[in-house]
């Protein structure tokens, strides 16, 4: 092929890449936090018998709120460039301050958490790929939950418990203290965080009090696990 047939050919191609980039580009937005605080993807009472909608409420309105300004407070003070993903913050944030660190995590996880919950269901149980992948590596969905379970019950004080794909991209079941992630290069565990429980006592207390481990078990009744299917697949990639 001439050099001039193949610029011609190429020429005819640039429409088809430019949809092929558009389709990539937006379902990245898809999954894309930003530093703004998202609206809550149904009421403050629909998980209503897992978690009660006072503390849905405050959770949201109050901590979670906080965390998005301080977020906001702590770049414009550090001058974080405009437009820098979150996720990519958090994989640097040893460069910056204790306030960054408490309030990007805090941002970033209470997004996904939000996210990674629905109304609601019995016999809720994780499908396609990511079922397979779970049965794969712990042997049964139900030993993934009792090793779940044990990270969130055993981390001391406030923090998260984390079902996450490691660099390796196995799955893992670990835990962080406070608002740390396993995307933060300061994290024992590291890795992308598919599912996320926050056990904080701001997460449970009006309803559970000193009861974690039962609101951790009543959880799992309202996982997205469409959400977290996608976290997975995107992880994979
Ligand atoms: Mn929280």
């Amino acid at each position: 092929m001439s050099i001039k047939k193949s610029l011609d050919y190429f020429k005819e191609l640039i429409p088809a890449i430019i949809l092929l980039l558009l389709s990539i580009q937006s379902s990245l937005g898809q999954m894309q936090i930003g530093f703004d605080q998202s609206p809550l993807p149904y009421s403050y009472n629909a998980l209503e018998d897992v978690i009660d909608a006072r503390t849905m409420e405050i959770h949201y309105s109050k901590h979670a709120a906080a965390y998005c300004k301080n977020l906001k407070e702590a770049a414009t003070a550090e001058s974080v460039q405009p437009g820098t993903p979150l996720e990519d913050l958090l994989k640097g944030i040893s460069k910056y301050s204790q306030k960054m660190r408490n309030n990007a995590g805090g941002h970033y996880n209470h997004e996904i958490f939000w996210k990674m919950m629905q109304s609601p269901k019995e016999n809720n149980l994780p499908t396609g790929k990511l079922a397979r992948a779970i049965e794969m590596r712990f042997g049964s969905f139900e030993e993934c939950r009792v090793a779940f379970r044990e990270a969130a019950k055993n981390r001391f004080g406030s923090g998260w418990a984390w079902l996450y794909v490691d660099n390796d991209k196995t799955l893992q079941i670990g835990s962080t203290p406070n608002q740390d992630n396993p995307l933060m290069d300061i994290s024992e565990i590291k890795g992308y965080p598919i599912l996320g429980l926050d056990v904080w006592e701001h997460a449970y207390y009006l309803k559970y009090q000193n009861k974690r481990a039962d609101y951790a078990e009543n959880w799992w009744k309202t996982v997205n696990w469409e959400y977290v299917s996608q976290r997975y697949e995107s992880a994979m990639k």
